[in-house]
């Protein structure tokens, strides 16, 4: 079982306004690991948050890949585990992080490019595996397969004899190219459980995971089976329930998706601090993921934001969950965006004949 070892890097991306965004000033980048966030309790006042690694809207997925995610997938050659997540409300950039667009290719096709690069010009003979499930209501379901094999449960999760967890039943498909793993992985995705929810059309509103085993026989060396692995996670929506109004079923996969998404709360925080105790039972996917977490593996949580002014109290539930390092400072140009934003509130006020806008 894994052990309290390396920490968890936490990262936080912004993403760009959308053009049908109204382009507003919440949320700013200081330095290269700060986050300055309008204080929602009160405006005139900012919250700064601190990170491994802070970037801006302007910040390509190139640029994210080769700073912090290719080290990562670096280290599976040489027998490491290695998890990425990505954390966030639904529209905050998650799955254009984590998957991106074919013009704007995300983690998994970069990841995945470089793996299979790095197998072209090595001697040693890898062979590459991927699995890709999610986890929807506390159920593994495997996505390389149609939807209702596996049942309503879902797949098992067991113990081997050497104590390792293992997903009972889960494909791992052999994979030799990019070009044969990327047709795989896009009739996959269509497999993936969303719904509808007031917040978003196509929200997801489960876990799903990807993982790419690279295992290899050290001819030149010891003779011995080495195997590495690569965790990459868009975690289900961190919305909160009572802002999405949603019906009973909603409400259930809500319940199941905050919990899920607390514990690994906990676990990184356990990681992190070092304690002695870190809950990975608690939950599947950490029940899953324990031997990727901690100890020798290495792991990183991106934490995808929305810019604007309508996501704040949204944004601040994230930045709460992934970092507990914060501090509020006075807003230097807070007099003239509050001006602002109070015409804006007396006009309305006035239209509807409610007379004077009172600040609480
Ligand atoms: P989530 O998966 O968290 O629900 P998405 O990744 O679907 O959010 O992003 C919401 C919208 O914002 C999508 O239209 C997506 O294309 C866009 N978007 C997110 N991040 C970026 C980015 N860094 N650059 C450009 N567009 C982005
Ligand atoms: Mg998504």
């Amino acid at each position: 079982m894994a052990t309290a070892g390396n920490k968890i890097k936490v990262v936080c991306r912004i993403r760009p306004f959308l053009k049908t965004e109204k382009p507003d000033s919440a949320v700013s980048v200081e330095g290269d690991t700060v986050l300055r966030v309008t204080n929602p309790r009160d405006t005139t006042k900012d919250v700064k948050f601190n990170f491994d690694s802070c970037y801006g809207a302007k910040v390509g997925q190139d640029v994210i890949y080769k700073a912090d995610v290719r080290p990562l997938v670096e280290s599976v050659f040489s027998g490491m585990s290695a998890t990425v997540f990505c954390y966030g409300v639904t529209g905050a950039g998650k799955t254009h992080t984590i998957q991106g667009t074919d013009t704007d290719p995300g983690i998994i096709p970069r990841a995945l490019e470089h793996i299979f690069m790095h197998k072209q010009h090595d001697p040693l003979d890898y062979d590459i595996r991927v699995s890709y499930y999610e986890i929807y209501k506390e159920a593994v379901f495997d996505l390389f397969k149609p939807r209702d094999s596996a049942g309503g449960s879902g797949l098992p999760i067991r113990e081997d004899a050497s104590r390792k967890i293992f997903v009972a039943g889960l494909s791992e498909k052999r994979v030799t190219s990019y070009e044969q793993f990327d047709a795989m992985y896009q009739r996959a995705c269509g497999n993936r459980r969303t719904a509808s929810t007031k917040l978003n059309n196509h929200s997801s509103r489960s876990h799903a995971i990807l993982t790419v085993q690279v295992q290899w026989k050290d001819t030149v060396g010891s003779g011995k089976t080495w195997c590495g692995r690569l965790h990459l996670i868009d975690l289900a929506g961190s919305e909160d329930n009572r802002r999405t109004e949603n019906g009973r079923d909603r409400m259930a996969e809500s319940s199941a998706i905050n919990r899920s998404l607390f514990v690994l709360g906990q676990v990184v925080e356990a990681l992190n601090t070092g304690a002695s105790r870190i809950p990975y039972r608690d939950s599947k996917m950490t029940r899953i993921l324990q031997d990727s977490l901690g100890g020798d593996s290495q792991g990183m949580m991106i934490v995808n934001v929305s810019p604007g002014e309508a996501f704040l109290q949204d944004t601040h539930n994230t930045l709460n969950f992934a970092t507990k390092s914060r501090e509020v400072v006075n807003k230097p140009v807070a007099h003239e965006v509050v001006e602002q934003r109070w015409s804006a509130v007396d006009r309305l006020q006035h239209h509807r004949g409610a007379g004077r806008a009172v600040r609480s």
